[in-house]
């Protein structure tokens, strides 16, 4: 299946000079036959390949892996592969952190693991409440790993795990199916440190800020930073917890040794802490542009209008949040004192 593109390829050419000829046409009626079947059956072929065919990882430092999502919407293109996610392998096991927006992104990025390790997996670690983040998790059920997040994190699935999934499944239709909550089962309220092996990892849980159930992975061998939505790159950051709470938690962030570090979403190449800029100054934008028009007593419909505009040409996926983010700056800015 992974080489049906290319045989398509292979194969149109192949018969399209009998197609196009009439003297081959009239001499050759199977053969037309025969090019119009084939065609039709590759076409079908390729329509039905798995949008998860090429899925990869890459080592960014020793022993972390990071595949990469897509910045697209989600559809059946992209089967819900959205967030970025990966894992970290110790000497005993390995921690997955966040396994993907569908059952099927979890079984990719699983067989990807298998692919490297066969070391038990310990872990799965969701670093926020976001459907693109953990509906993969149920590909995991077999390992019988602790499912870890943010002390916060069972009420915010309880509040929105049924209309998530039914979001999926108008998205996905069947590449939805088996995609599945599995609550955590080890929370983090401060910081824990756990053991894979010659290997310790940081989970660090903070105040309200993308989400109010955000969750850091810091590996100490590597002092490598996975950030889950505490960062985005490329892709228009999203403020489903406090824009204020988010900026103040990005200046903490700044202040940690990082050697290496994975966003959320996207991909920089800009240097720790450089990268954390493109996205304090684009929130920043907004807390300051819409402060200035709460105070010119526009409503939030003006607001939404004129905000951040300046920004839209740096963020993909623009016009799909940035609005949303206004409104919610608005609501939580027009009455502080
Ligand atoms: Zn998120």
């Amino acid at each position: 299946m992974g080489n049906g593109g290319t045989g398509l390829g292979y194969r149109v050419l192949f018969v399209t000079p009998l197609v196009c000829d009439p003297y081959s046409m009239q001499r050759h009626p199977a053969a037309i036959a025969l090019a119009i079947v084939l065609v039709v059956c590759f076409s079908s072929v390729r329509a039905e390949t798995d949008p998860l065919d090429g899925f990869t990882v890459e080592e960014v430092a020793p022993g972390n892996h990071v595949h990469r999502g897509s910045l697209d919407d989600r559809s059946p293109a992209n089967a819900g592969d959205q967030a970025n996610s990966g894992f970290i392998i110790g000497e005993r096991c390995v921690a997955v952190i966040d396994p993907g927006g569908s059952l099927r992104v979890g079984q990719a990025l699983r067989a990807a693991l298998r692919g490297i390790t066969d070391k038990p997996v310990c872990y799965v670690i969701i670093t926020h409440t976001h459907p693109d983040h953990f509906f993969g998790a149920a590909a995991f059920r077999p390992d019988n790993a602790t499912v870890v997040g943010h002390e916060n994190l069972p009420r915010a699935l309880g509040q929105r795990a049924r209309p998530y999934l039914k979001s999926l499944e108008r998205d996905l239709g069947d590449l939805a199916a088996g995609s599945d909550v599995v609550p955590p089962t080890l929370l983090v309220k401060d910081e824990i440190t756990l053991d894979l092996g010659g290997r310790t990892i940081v989970l660090h849980a903070w105040p309200p800020a993308h989400t109010d159930n955000d969750l850091t992975v810091f590996d100490t061998a590597t002092a490598t930073l996975w950030l889950g939505d505490l960062l985005f790159a490329e892709h228009t950051p999203v403020v489903d917890g406090t824009i204020t709470g988010f900026i103040r938690v990005i200046d903490q962030l700044a202040g940690i040794e990082v050697r290496q570090f994975v966003p959320g979403h996207g991909r920089t190449a800009l240097p720790w802490p450089d990268a954390l800029k493109p996205q304090q100054e684009y929130l920043q934008l907004i807390v300051r542009e819409t402060r200035a028009a709460i105070k010119a007593r526009r409503t939030i419909e003006e607001a939404v209008d004129t905000v951040g505009l300046s920004e839209a040409s740096k963020w993909a996926a623009f016009d799909r949040f940035h609005r949303r983010n206004v409104t919610a700056a608005y609501a939580e800015l027009e009455w502080e004192e």
